[in-house]
């Protein structure tokens, strides 16, 4: 622990220790002996400070025109860019994901730095027509002020970045609360924005914990819009919160994504891309497959090679270029993620494969559980309701389509949905009959463009979207405009 690094906020163009001086570890869940990081575990008072720098950074940078907003995002791309090989080994080494699908991801954090700088240009507004033939109306946005970003550790570069960068080129200022699990992360991607000389109090970073620092955002009178991803139980407090005080906000949460196959499913395409969806991160993304729904023509032949697949699968440190499954983020992460294993076999599921904890040599001293099947899955089962985030999958024979989207559309979740099939009848009844803001025909359920709006139906959102060309809707007011001469 002496010798790990120490990281501090970032608070009005500068590096600033904690106030209260308290700090907490960031740990490694490949190897819990490795310590990546020491963080703040900052207190309200951190908070105060940064929400009086974006608030006295707001006019200026309100004023700057869309185009010089962007420039600074550029900047900050190209210098992400240059570090990207670091940025995603902290990556690994903090939350566990492979080191490829790291530098997969920071490289998304660099296209979406790009996208929204371009976006400085774009259109903001329409002119419309006035009843007055010699007046002018039209629609302009304005930012909303001051946003307070609060992000999970999943995707600690991609999430971030795509919640910052709409916010800052609309013209707002933001107080950033990432996940402390992933803090040594958010520390390396706010010093490419101090780098690419982002003016003070425009970005600023205060690392600590969710029921402080998070509920602090979500109640603070000088935050004018907050925006969330993370779990339904958080997301619903920071609604509350936001209501009462009449701030804006917006609320990515959880799934419970279902695969349904067909008969007539190219069986191949199918089987890699469950697997795919369902393990890699761990299991731990938002639109992860968590259950498969299978035609009871092809169930057997189904499982016989996803169970095949399954077994080459190898597990181990992020780092280490054979791994293709890392560990669970952390020990309560695993912990969660074998209470819903033990639930699925008490309430009578079948374990096909896998089901613990490996410990075996080095796995020992990390949070690895080994990629795990469930069979005779029925939706009054847990393992069928409630999000895992773990590489866990309940199997669920179907007599038929009717019956495979009554079964994917029976959960509290909407967020993303896949089906494996080549008859466009099939296609088209599932476009229009599964309620998921995310559907996909012949892809697995994760995968997300970010020129596309993202967001979930139900439960998973605040029914609002992010990215692509939705992502203006929350970071900026409409204001219509009648001008007369
Ligand atoms: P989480 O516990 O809800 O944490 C998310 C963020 O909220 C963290 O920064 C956390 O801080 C903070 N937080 C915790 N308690 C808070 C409170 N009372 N008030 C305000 N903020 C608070 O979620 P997680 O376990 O990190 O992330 C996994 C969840 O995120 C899953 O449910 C997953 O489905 C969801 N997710 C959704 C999407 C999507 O786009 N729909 C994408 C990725 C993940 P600490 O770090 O201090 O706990
Ligand atoms: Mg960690």
């Amino acid at each position: 622990m002496v010798n790990a690094p120490v990281y501090q906020n970032y608070i009005n163009g500068e590096w600033r220790a904690p106030s209260n001086g308290e700090t907490v570890a960031s740990v490694n869940p490949a190897n819990r002996q490795e310590i990546v990081g020491i963080v703040p575990s900052s207190g309200r008072d951190d908070l105060e400070s940064a929400v009086a720098a974006a608030d006295a950074a707001r006019k200026a940078w309100r004023d700057l025109a869309g185009p010089a907003r962007g420039q600074f995002l550029y900047k900050a791309a190209d210098i992400l860019e240059s570090r990207l090989e670091d940025i995603a080994e902290t990556m690994t080494r903090e939350m566990g994901k492979t080191f490829g699908e790291a530098k997969g991801e920071t490289a998304r954090g660099v296209a979406l730095l790009r996208y929204y700088a371009g976006e400085g240009m774009r259109k903001i507004g329409d002119v419309i027509p006035s009843t007055d033939a010699g007046a002018l109306m039209f629609t302009t946005r304005v930012p909303l002020g001051v946003v307070g970003v609060i992000t999970p550790w999943n995707f600690p570069v991609a999430i971030p970045i795509w919640k910052i960068a709409p916010a800052l080129i609309y013209g707002n200022t933001v107080v950033w609360k990432p996940a402390t699990e992933t803090a040594v992360t958010a520390a390396k991607i706010m010093a490419c924005f101090h780098d690419a000389g982002l003016p003070a109090g425009v970005l600023n970073l205060v690392i600590g914990s969710g029921s402080v620092i998070g509920q602090g955002i979500a109640e603070h009178p000088g935050i004018h819009g907050v925006t969330f991803t993370g779990s339904n139980a958080v997301g619903k407090r920071i609604a509350q919160a936001a209501v009462a005080r009449g701030a804006k906000y917006q609320l990515e949460m959880g799934g419970k994504n279902p695969v349904i196959v067909l008969k007539d499913a190219d069986l191949e395409l199918a089987v890699n891309a469950t697997i795919s969806g369902a393990f890699r991160s761990t299991g731990q993304k938002c639109t992860a497959t968590s259950r498969v729904i299978v035609e009871k023509e092809i169930y057997p032949a189904f499982r016989e090679k996803l169970l095949d697949k399954i077994a080459q699968l190898k597990v181990g440190d992020g780092m280490d270029p054979s791994t293709w499954l890392g560990p669970c983020a952390s020990e309560s992460q695993m912990e969660t993620v074998l209470g819903y294993i033990r639930k699925g076999i008490e309430e009578g599921a079948e374990l096909l494969c896998g089901g613990k904890r490996l410990s075996e040599g080095n796995l020992a001293n990390g949070f690895f559980v080994a990629p795990t099947v469930f069979d005779r899955v029925t939706p009054d089962m847990t393992i069928f309701r409630e999000e895992i985030f773990g590489p866990v999958i309940a199997l669920v024979q179907a007599d038929n389509l009717e019956e495979a989207l009554r079964l994917a559309n029976d959960s509290e979740y909407g967020l993303s949905a896949s089906v494996f099939t080549r008859d466009i009848g099939s296609i088209l009844t599932f476009i229009r009959e599964m309620d998921a803001g995310l559907v996909r025909v012949n892809e697995e359920t994760a995968g997300v463009e970010l020129q596309a709006p993202f967001g979930g139906m139900k439960s998973s959102s605040s029914h609002s979207r992010e990215q692509g060309t939705a992502a203006i809707e929350f970071y900026t007011a409409i204001k219509t405009v009648f001008v007369k001469a």
